[in-house]
């Protein structure tokens, strides 16, 4: 792996990524920053959200610029105001050094008349979704006659939002001869053909080595009765006190519907979709990044965007219909090279999907169980042990209390004692009853169905041995009782 200053980036540009504390280039950065820099044509790069592809646009796109023109050098798009917003505060970081450049974001939903006062200026950057940049070219508030680069930022996700029309309008209406760079995390028919039409002897950037795909992610998937899904995700959550998580859900009814359930159970969750205000949604997102949440249940729709860096998990509630959905959600969590795990509750009923997925995907997804009752009362159980070894020594405690309980417990022994007050945290648990394994389909052996040296259709060598394989370095399971696969915290 090489460093960041062997790759051709400027002095104010490495003393930025130093001050980030970015530590190495990523696999697409290593591949993109030289390639971008040495050559200023067109460009198609695959590369998933989390994996640093900001920066790796970013930081050749800074370095290409020059000192501010009086016009707008560089135009970026992106499917939502989040991702635009994002990508502005990255640039501003990489630029801080850098010849003074103007980065202006520009998203709908907003009033228009700031942003377009602000367009007239000129910005030397613009970042912008595509309806709301169609608005003010409209208006005349933003002059692209003379942009050099344009970045096409997830452009899978932002014709799976509609916004080809925009998109081609845009492609066409700005200098022939401006470079063009394709970003997308996946890469169906749609985007290739917007790169055939507009793009010219784009260079690719995919490597071999799977900078596209983000090897930190473990994927798993959990065999659950569809009706006992949120009760799992309790069992998922008990597990792993640590975790923060992102739940997928395919409508607003469920993704409210199990926000609800869980927030019943006490869980700190709440719901993110499409019925929310803009203001609702803020407030949710707020709390979620303040931690004050510690699930939030989503709309794929209403998850895009979404930048939170630190989610240690993304779970399916139900698999998305489109397989490029799943990489998109799975996406969220893992980022800035960190581990995730991305986890199918799954009914046994749509493991073909799941197969097919796979297929599509290539990645291999590895089972694992729904953690039990026991497993969770001993989680919980080890965390108190360690929690009252690290108290501090009581001083609250006056005579007259020390009197009143010896009292009453002198007669108890220090493991009755013990034992009283270990079954009183366990008291305080409501662990919700989860089938431990669905029934397997007619004909296959073992509780699992999987388990037996077939695959379920029975042909040797199927999806189910390429699942059992898993992701190899970063496993989220490990073995547990009886040989099932369990699920534990801190074993990323
Ligand atoms: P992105 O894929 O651009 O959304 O980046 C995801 C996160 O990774 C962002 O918060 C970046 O600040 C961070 N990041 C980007 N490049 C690096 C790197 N080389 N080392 C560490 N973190 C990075």
């Amino acid at each position: 792996m090489s460093s960041f200053s062997s790759l051709g980036l400027s002095q104010p540009l490495l003393k930025a990524i130093q001050q980030l504390g970015f530590e190495q280039p990523s696999p697409i950065q290593e591949l993109a920053i030289p390639a971008l820099l040495a050559r200023e044509g067109d460009a198609v790069a695959l590369a998933q959200t989390g994996t640093g592809k900001t920066a790796a646009f970013g930081l050749p796109l800074l370095q290409h610029l020059e000192t501010p023109q009086g016009f707008v050098q560089a135009l970026i798009l992106a499917p939502t105001r989040e991702l635009a917003q994002q990508i502005t505060t990255q640039l501003d970081q990489l630029a801080r050094y850098a010849h003074g450049l103007e980065v202006l974001t520009v998203f709908g939903g907003a009033p228009i008349g700031p942003q377009a006062k602000t367009a007239r200026q000129n910005p030397a950057i613009i970042v912008a979704t595509p309806g709301r940049l169609i608005d003010l070219m409209e208006r005349r508030a933003v002059k692209l006659d003379q942009l050099r680069f344009l970045v096409l930022d997830e452009a899978d996700e932002m014709l799976n939002m509609g916004f080809q029309e925009e998109l081609e309008r845009i492609l066409t209406e700005t200098p022939a001869e401006k470079a063009t760079w394709l970003f997308s995390a996946t890469m169906p028919a749609a985007v290739r053909k917007i790169a055939k039409r507009y793009l010219r002897e784009p260079q690719e950037l995919h490597s071999s080595t799977g900078a596209e795909v983000n090897t930190d992610i473990a994927h798993h998937y959990a065999l659950v009765h569809q009706r006992q899904k949120g009760a799992a995700l309790g069992r998922f959550i008990d597990s792993a006190p640590q975790m923060r998580g992102l739940v997928f859900c395919r409508t607003k009814r469920e993704t409210q519907e199990l926000a609800e359930a869980l927030l019943k159970r006490r869980y700190r969750a709440d719901a993110l979709h499409g019925d929310l205000s803009q203001p609702q949604r803020d407030r949710v997102m707020k709390r979620f990044r303040e931690q004050e949440l510690q699930v939030l249940v989503a709309t794929d729709v209403a998850a895009r965007g979404i930048d939170v860096n630190d989610l240690t998990h993304v779970f399916h509630h139900n698999l998305p219909d489109d397989a490029a959905f799943y990489t998109h959600r799975s996406g969220r969590t893992a980022r800035a090279g960190k581990k995730g795990l991305s986890v199918v509750l799954l009914d046994r009923r749509d493991e073909y999907k799941l197969k097919r997925m796979a297929k599509q995907l290539g990645i291999s997804f590895q089972e694992a169980a729904v953690p039990s009752a026991e497993d969770i009362k001993k989680e919980h159980l080890l965390r108190w042990h360690e929690e009252v070894a690290a108290m501090a020594p009581p001083m609250g405690i006056s005579e007259d209390m020390w009197r009143a309980a010896r009292e009453r417990l002198d007669h108890l022994t220090r493991e009755e004692l013990l034992a009283r007050l270990m079954q009183r945290e366990l008291d305080q648990l409501s662990i919700q009853e989860v089938d431990d394994a669905p029934q397997p389909r007619k004909g296959n052996k073992g509780p699992k169905g999987f388990k037996g040296g077939k695959g379920p259709r029975g042909k040797k060598g199927s999806y189910a041995d390429k699942w059992r394989k898993g992701p190899g370095k970063n496993q989220g399971g490990s073995r547990g009782k009886g040989g099932q696969k369990s699920f534990r915290k801190g074993k990323k």
